[in-house]
């Protein structure tokens, strides 16, 4: 059996645990595959991601660990890069690069999509109904479909995170999806791999993974690759909902997920992972 994580956060910027305390878990838990991915520097916005200095440090650190436990775990160096923060080159130095919408712009000013009930109602309001949010937020993911650095999609629905009882939309409310669909076509299209990331079941506010079940059956049914991850920032967490993911996956219809080997991402049979 294979266990991969790729998207993991330590405390270089949000996470709780060193790079190493996170290698050490992901080893007990039985993980081959471990990929780290700090928040690439966008602190003109965001306070939480890597400055100068700490990616340096983030970049060695991962690479100390990768060597010191090579015989025990794989370890990739990767980042999580906001469409608001640096570019960066392909592979340089990073094994793989996460692209990711945490926020949309509100006036003058960035507000998070993911930081509260009452944020996003503040954002809501801003935009005048969701649908008007969801258009611009879209708007902003599908500029990752253009990076050509970017290998994979985080959390494509994020700004659905407070939205676990409907409160704002209906997850299968029609226009709602053509606006998700949309931005998924472009990014299968430039042949990004789409994440399954349990990073909010891990915080207690959703039951289920992003991106929502609909959009996951529409990203099988059209062709569009994906891997699991659990958005990890504390180590108890991260094989959080994994299980759970995988029989939702096949639900969905996928028979494949993409391993990231020395090479490149490989399509990788499903039951390889159960
Ligand atoms: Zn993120
Ligand atoms: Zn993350």
């Amino acid at each position: 059996m294979i266990k991969q994580n790729l998207h993991t956060h330590s405390i270089y910027c949000d996470g709780k645990n060193t790079i190493e305390e996170m290698t050490l878990e992901a080893i007990q838990k039985g993980f081959q595959v471990l990929g780290f991915s700090g928040h690439g520097n966008c602190r003109n916005i965001d306070n939480y991601s890597m400055d100068e200095e700490n990616t340096q440090k983030y970049i060695q650190d991962v690479l100390t660990m990768k060597e010191k436990y090579k015989d025990q775990i794989q370890i990739f160096l990767g980042v999580e890069e906001d469409v608001l923060g640096q570019r960066f080159i392909k592979h340089q130095p990073y094994d793989y690069i996460i692209g990711s919408v945490h926020f949309v712009k509100v006036g003058e000013q960035y507000m998070a999509v993911d930081e509260s009930q009452a944020i996003t109602q503040q954002i809501v309001e801003y935009y005048g109904d969701f649908l008007s949010y969801a258009k611009s937020y879209y708007q902003e993911v599908k500029k990752i479909a253009d990076y050509d650095e970017v290998d994979i999609v985080g959390h494509v629905d994020l700004l659905t995170k407070f939205n676990e009882n409907e409160e704002f939309i209906a997850f299968d409310q029609e226009d709602y999806l053509k606006l998700a669909y949309e931005c998924i076509d472009l990014c299968i299209e430039k042949g990004k791999i789409f994440e399954v990331n349990t990073g909010a079941i891990a915080r207690g506010q959703r039951q289920t993974p992003y991106p929502h079940h609909l959009l996951l059956s529409y990203i099988y049914k059209h062709g569009g690759k994906i891997c699991l991850n659990s958005d990890c920032h504390q180590k108890e967490m991260l094989d959080c909902y994994y299980e759970k993911s995988i029989k939702l996956i096949k639900a969905c219809g996928f028979t494949s997920m993409m391993l990231l080997t020395q090479d490149d991402f490989v399509e990788t049979d499903i039951s390889d992972f159960e």
